[in-house]
């Protein structure tokens, strides 16, 4: 049953870690079954489908954008978005800004790190990201904030090199905070990764949001 996953999982999270219940391709039925287990972040990757499921479902959910947003579609999401995980370029960031400005809102993003061996995944190099940061052009901007790193590893049983990944992201997270963000810790605070095939090695790397899509809606036989 979803509720009973929701509930384990969210069982054996540490402290300070949260769960996104990653409902994307899934109806809004099994969204609410969630919802009454208590959970109230969820994460979807289709821009038409979280409008429609924003409208529909209660309005003290907190909807994250997880997936590869396109300029073009940012200010579908400005208004209500918690959170967008996976910024992966200046010009994505600049988007946001002058969305989120429109709205009166400073939007919580994320940036994607690219660490993953598949070339397929989106995401910053560090050292893309690391220019990004060095620009400082986003301390001070009216319509986004960026929060904290976001990326995926590569799908592959190889945990080692799982732990790798996560493990890079975690430098670069420590690096950007004490570099970029000395003084403002508390708002560049959020590590997300870790799903449903690797959110155990995500939280020995210090995740703070793992996003778990079938483990909850599938109902998969896990080990
Ligand atoms: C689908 C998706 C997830 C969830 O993946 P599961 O393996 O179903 O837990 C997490 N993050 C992103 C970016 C996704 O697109």
């Amino acid at each position: 049953m979803i509720k009973d996953e929701i509930n384990t999982i969210t069982q054996e999270l540490p402290e300070g870690v949260r769960l996104v219940a990653v409902s994307k391709y899934h109806p809004e039925e099994a969204i609410m079954e969630a919802y009454e287990a208590g959970q109230r972040i969820f994460g979807e990757s289709h821009v038409q489908e979280l409008m429609h499921k924003h409208e529909q479902l209660p309005a003290d959910i907190e909807w994250h954008f997880i997936g590869h947003l396109q300029t073009n579609k940012v200010k579908y999401l400005a208004p209500f978005v918690a959170l967008i995980h996976a910024v992966d370029s200046p010009r994505l960031l600049a988007e946001i800004d002058k969305q989120g400005t429109k709205c009166h809102r400073r939007i919580p993003c994320l940036l994607q790190l690219h660490v993953a061996r598949e070339e397929t995944k989106f995401g910053l190099t560090t050292d893309q990201a690391e220019a990004l940061l060095e620009s400082g052009e986003w301390a001070d901007a009216q319509g986004v904030e960026i929060r904290g790193i976001m990326c995926m590893a590569t799908n592959t049983d190889d945990e080692e090199q799982i732990a790798r990944e996560f493990e890079t992201a975690r430098q670069f997270f420590l690096h950007a905070r004490a570099t970029y963000f000395k003084g403002r810790e508390q708002q560049f605070c959020e590590c997300s990764w870790g799903m449903s095939d690797d959110y155990p090695i995500a939280l020995r790397h210090g995740s703070t949001l793992v996003r778990i899509g079938s483990k909850i809606f599938e109902q998969r036989q896990y080990t």
